[in-house]
Parts: C-alpha cells; structure tokens; sequence
C-alpha cells in the first residue's frame, strides 16, 4: 500500500464505519446504560475497546466486512483506548494489551489491501475536569500513540474532540511521535461551534497549523447536516478535508445525535437509510473531501453505498 500522504493526493480515500455501536448492537460492548444516564449530559457511558482481546473474532468479522465493502483504511479499535479512559471501565491494567491486539486484528485483516489507522479520542478528562487537566490528558495520550506506533499502525485518526484544546495537545503529541495525523473534531450541540467555543473555520485553520494531514469532522450529524460546516472548513484550509458522518438523523433544536434522547437505547428510531451515504458519495469530489468513510450507526452497507456514491 502506498502511503496515507500519497493516497489522499490521489483521493478520495474511503475509510471504514463505526466500530463500537455496530458491536454494542451485536451485544459485543457495553454502553453502559445499564448503569447510568448516558448521553444526556450526566453519564458519559462505557463504549471502551477491551473487545480487542475480550471478543477478537467479533471485531475481526467487522474489519472484514468493510474491507469487502471498499474501505481503503481499517481504523484499529482504540477508540477510547487512553488508560484514562479505560480505568473508569475497569480496564486501565489492560491498557497496552487492547491497543497492541486493535492494531494487530487490524493488520491482519487489512493484508496488502488497506492501511491501518490508530485511532485516537478524548480522555473525557477536559469534560469532566476542565481546561486544567490538560497536562493530564497530554500524558495519556503521549502514551496511546507511544503504544499505537509501537504495534505498527500507518498513521492516526485524531477523532470525536469535543474541545480544540484537547485536539491541540493531540496534533503536538503525534507530531513528537512523528505520526501522520488525519483529524476530525465533532460538533455539539450544533455545528457553528466546538464545545470550547471555536467555529468550524477557527478548528481547520488550527489543526491544518498543527500539521494535520487532512481535516474536518467525524460523528454526530448525518451527512446533509453536517456539509454546511464542512464547506465552512474546506473556505478555511487548503489541506484535504476528511468528513465522517453519522448515520442518525439529528434535528434543527439539536445538530448532535448523542444528545437526543434515542441515545444510546433508541437508536434505531433516528436511523437514516445507507441511501442517504450514497448520496453524500456522489458529493464527495465536488465538495473536496479527500477522506471519507462513516461514524456511529455506518456497518458495511453503507460503506458499500458510500463507494458507489463516490465512483457513480
Ligand atoms: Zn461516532
């Protein structure tokens, strides 16, 4: 496989779907609704990777279907892999094991075909603490992508930031490590602004002088709710922009699922059909996007309707 640098200059590259609500669906991951009020405001739910080592064949099945679907790029399942992260799930003692065996299903699975992504998210710790523990959450995510670059992924997706902040401290630890970095903050309760107050043009302009390879948004909104602010960014930067959309239907009152009450239990109620994916494909070049793929609620169908959007 070429490298992620001289893909996107090709473009667009197709990545892969959601990984932990596709699983939590297949009763594999725990949202942790069972035990408290997630989503809306109070909980921050479970939704932590150990799958990698708990359940192996499940996760592996799933790279296996996107990369049948087109997926250029399988994302390792470190999605809130931190030790931070993983400690509140009872989990922190695990913390290399899940990151090396993500990264290795994934290597395996991917072959010669696909590049493979590390994956890289908030600590939830700026949520939780404030803008104090950002020092705190650098530690914890110097040492994911430390672990990350150590099993052998090709580069990092830098995914679902709430704060610029945080997604700052991110680009500078993947620079230190000397990793690619794609990356995408998600937007909440609507798209005009990161939950640390900055528009989305402010978030491109940032991130692109950070050295992100590709920039944009994951999660969150459907892929027509989420275009506006990506134009908004694409005005904003010159690098390619990366757009990973949700597969739920968000509302003018509230641009962000994971805030609806259908999160995390209902989710079936709010979901958008893989035709609207093929749709949003079909936009992907005009719009410059140079990375594309799916979030929360994408399984394979609508990876595969995403790539025939993209070459119809
Ligand atoms: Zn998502």
């Amino acid at each position: 496989m070429q490298p992620i640098t001289e893909l996107l200059q090709a473009g667009p590259v197709i990545g892969d779907g959601g990984y932990l609500i596709e699983l939590e669906r297949r009763g594999r991951v725990d949202s942790g609704s069972g035990r408290e009020q997630v989503g809306t405001g109070r909980g921050s739910g479970q939704f932590t990777p150990e799958v990698a080592i708990e359940n192996p064949d499940a996760l592996r099945e799933l790279h296996r279907e996107f990369l049948d679907a087109g997926s250029m790029v399988l994302q390792a399942l470190t999605f809130f892999g931190t030790r931070e992260k993983l400690n509140r799930a009872g989990y922190g003692a695990d913390t290399e094991s899940i990151n090396f065996a993500a990264v290795k299903l994934a290597k395996e699975v991917a072959g010669d075909r696909a590049l493979v992504a590390g994956s890289v998210s908030r600590t939830q710790l700026t949520e939780r603490e404030g803008m104090g523990s950002l020092d705190k959450s650098r530690d914890h995510i110097a040492e994911q992508i430390r672990l990350l670059k150590d099993a052998g992924a090709d580069f990092l997706i830098l995914e679902t930031f709430f704060h610029l902040a945080e997604m700052k401290v991110a680009l500078e630890c993947a620079a230190a490590a000397g990793m690619p970095a794609v990356a995408t903050m998600s937007f909440r309760p609507f798209i005009t602004q990161c939950t640390d107050g900055h528009t989305p043009a402010e978030c491109a302009r940032i991130m692109t002088d950070l050295g992100a390879i590709a920039v944009g948004a994951n999660c969150e909104q459907d892929p027509q709710r989420m275009l506006p602010l990506l134009r908004e960014m694409r005005a904003a930067t010159s690098v390619p922009l990366a757009a990973q959309p949700a597969a739920f239907r968000t509302t003018d009152e509230c641009h962000s699922f994971t805030r609806l009450p259908a999160f995390p239990d209902d989710l079936e109620t709010i979901q958008i059909s893989r035709g609207e994916f093929f749709e949003f494909g079909k936009f992907v070049r005009a719009e410059g996007i140079g990375y594309t793929g799916g979030c929360c609620g994408c399984n394979a169908a609508y990876i595969r309707a995403l790539t025939r959007g993209v070459n119809a």
